[in-house]
């Protein structure tokens, strides 16, 4: 059956919004059609956890943090934008490999693993995940995944 995202990213977001300090909003739009997406549970949600909690974690003086969910006919799309630390342009294109940080991020702690698994787990299901980024203005990261909607239900039949 098809993965109902309505239900699933408030879910994320309501994880999220229990790390977050009042210094920082948390803004959800949704629009278009998102329904008919087909995807794994669990794979999804390292995506979406690990993209929030960069977008909290790397905004420690707080700001807003938006996430869009847009559908169409064949893909759905979600957009996570924060006002954080930004990332220097030096460092953006080898963020997705494992053990990769910024060099700009002090004593925030992690591993650098939580941008590969993203990478790793969008892949699966064949989209793709982008980020821009401005040292001191924020990150906007975009994951476009495809609904994988034609062929389902039709397994054994045709040829
Ligand atoms: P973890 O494995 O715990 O996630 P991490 O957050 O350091 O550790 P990634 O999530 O892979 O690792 O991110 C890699 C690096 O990319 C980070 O160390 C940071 O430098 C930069 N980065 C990722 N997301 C953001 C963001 N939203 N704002 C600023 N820098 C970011
Ligand atoms: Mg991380």
């Amino acid at each position: 059956i098809p993965l109902d995202l309505l239900p699933f990213f408030a879910d994320i977001l309501q994880q999220a919004r229990e790390t977050l300090t009042e210094e920082h909003e948390l803004i959800f739009n949704t629009r278009g059609n998102y329904q008919g997406f087909w995807g794994d549970r669990g794979l999804l949600q390292q995506i979406f956890m690990n993209l929030i909690s960069n977008a909290i974690k790397y905004s420690p003086h707080g700001g807003s943090i938006e996430f869009d969910l847009i559908g169409t006919e064949s893909d759905v799309m979600v957009y996570i934008k924060d006002e954080g630390i930004g990332i220097p342009i030096a460092d953006q294109e080898k963020l997705f490999q494992s053990f990769s940080r910024g060099s700009n991020v002090g004593t925030i702690p992690g591993t650098g693993l939580g941008l590969a698994i993203a990478k790793s787990c969008v892949e699966l299901h064949g989209g793709n995940i982008k980020l821009f980024s401005q040292i001191g203005q924020g990150t906007k990261v975009t994951v476009s995944l495809p609904k994988q909607s034609i062929g389902h239900g039709a397994w054994g039949m045709g040829h």
